[in-house]
């Protein structure tokens, strides 16, 4: 059984302060600034470049993604970090389809993460050749998995509603239907069991900075499958992919298996920050995570549909279907929100009028979730919001 009060512990949560957003930023680890500390003076300050060799820095990102695999059901030495989700979907994207060249239909779904579908137009216009991303609402997929397809680009959890994919159902009928499928885990990783073996994924990829509590602009991770990796290019042909990186040869080899998904140098700082993060993860299971958090977000949306009529849910009402989050809709959610932040309850916006609060088990409970609950209602009821400051939209949401 995973000891949550062991693991709230384990971070830094401001005093007087009820974290919901640890969907966007999770918060930071305890032990994460020695840490860093001590690599950065002991490392860094005394190796130089010695540490590269002296201290794993070279090997990290496939040291760090072992730890990955073990949360999202991957197989050991098929997942590596680096870069940014954006990046990695791009290159899971183009990996995927020229395993596919007869097809030219990349299929999403319109609660997608805008940059996962800004990459797929992006690479099209970039290989031009008649390629074609095709949009459908998500209840829609899995009907729109046909033989035309080439590839899905589907995001297990989506971003606003907390919707979840069938993603085991979803990837049997891509694979009856010759389709690859990518999928981003970035609202999966850390928040719900994830058997990528199991469900037979062929690519995923998905960020650190969210569930996984690695820190602002952590690594991101990619996965491939082992009956691809040896055949999948990595279209980011950068030197560290390079079979032989340091013989600086002219041409382009790529490397071993899931090590061509590397690009350019790692980094190192981030990564470190990261590494502490999966320390906790080691003593957590995902069974006990995903049930409580179930229970966390029933409770929720127990309480502000009791209390909060103004509210509409606008999250999947089935636990089953739902991630490990809870949005509502509200005309006047943006000053609610920001109401809600000033008195001490971090959630977030996503325009036009959702409200989103996630709910992370290892550093949330259910006084957290009642005091929410009560600071909710006392600003609706006496339209505490409805203050000029709460009113004016400032830059990140
Ligand atoms: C958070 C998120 C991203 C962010 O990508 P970055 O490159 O890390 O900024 C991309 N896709 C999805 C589905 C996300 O939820």
């Amino acid at each position: 059984m995973t000891d949550f009060d062991w693991t709230r512990d384990q971070f830094h949560i401001p005093q007087g302060l009820i974290y919901l957003d640890g969907n966007s930023l999770g918060p930071l680890p305890k032990m994460a600034p020695a840490r860093m500390m001590q690599m950065m003076e002991q490392e860094w300050g005394e190796q130089l470049i010695t540490g590269w060799n002296a201290s794993g820095w070279m090997a990290q990102p496939t040291r760090v993604g072992d730890r990955i695999a073990r949360l999202i059901g991957a197989e050991q030495g098929h997942v590596v970090m680096g870069d940014t989700l954006s990046i990695k979907v791009f290159q899971a994207l183009a990996a995927a389809l020229a395993l596919n060249p007869d097809r030219r239909v990349i299929l999403s779904d319109s609660s997608n993460f805008p940059s996962d579908l800004y990459m797929a137009e992006g690479l099209i216009q970039l290989l031009g050749d008649g390629f074609e991303l095709r949009v459908v609402a998500p209840e829609e997929v899995e009907a729109a998995i046909t033989p035309e397809i080439a590839v899905t680009l589907l995001t297990e959890v989506g971003y606003t509603t907390g919707r979840r994919h069938d993603m085991a159902g979803l990837t049997a009928k891509a694979h009856d239907n010759g389709v690859i499928t990518v999928w981003d885990l970035a609202h999966s990783a850390g928040a719900i069991p994830v058997d990528l073996m199991r469900a037979g994924a062929d690519f995923a990829v998905g960020c650190t900075y969210k569930y996984l509590n690695g820190g602002p602009g952590a690594p991101a991770f990619i996965y491939v499958a082992p009956r691809h990796a040896d055949a999948a290019q990595p279209a980011l042909a950068g030197w560290m992919g390079h079979a032989r990186p340091f013989a600086f040869e002219q041409g382009y080899d790529a490397g071993n298996g899931i090590q061509r998904m590397r690009v350019g140098t790692p980094p190192v700082l981030a990564m470190t920050a990261l590494d502490v993060a999966l320390d906790v993860w080691d003593r957590v299971e995902m069974a006990d995570v995903r049930a409580r958090s179930v229970e966390l977000c029933e409770r929720f949306i127990a309480g502000v549909e009791q209390n909060c009529p103004q509210l509409s849910l606008h999250s999947p009402r089935d636990p089953d279907l739902r991630g490990s989050q809870v949005s509502f809709r509200f005309e006047h959610g943006y000053a609610v929100m920001q109401a809600l932040i000033a008195d001490g309850v971090i959630g977030d916006f996503r325009a036009p009028d959702v409200m989103r609060f996630g709910f992370a088990p290892l550093y949330v409970n259910e006084r957290d979730v009642d005091e929410a609950i009560g600071i909710l209602t006392r600003i609706l009821r006496g339209a505490l919001w409805d203050r000029p400051e709460f009113l004016e939209r400032k830059a990140v949401t």
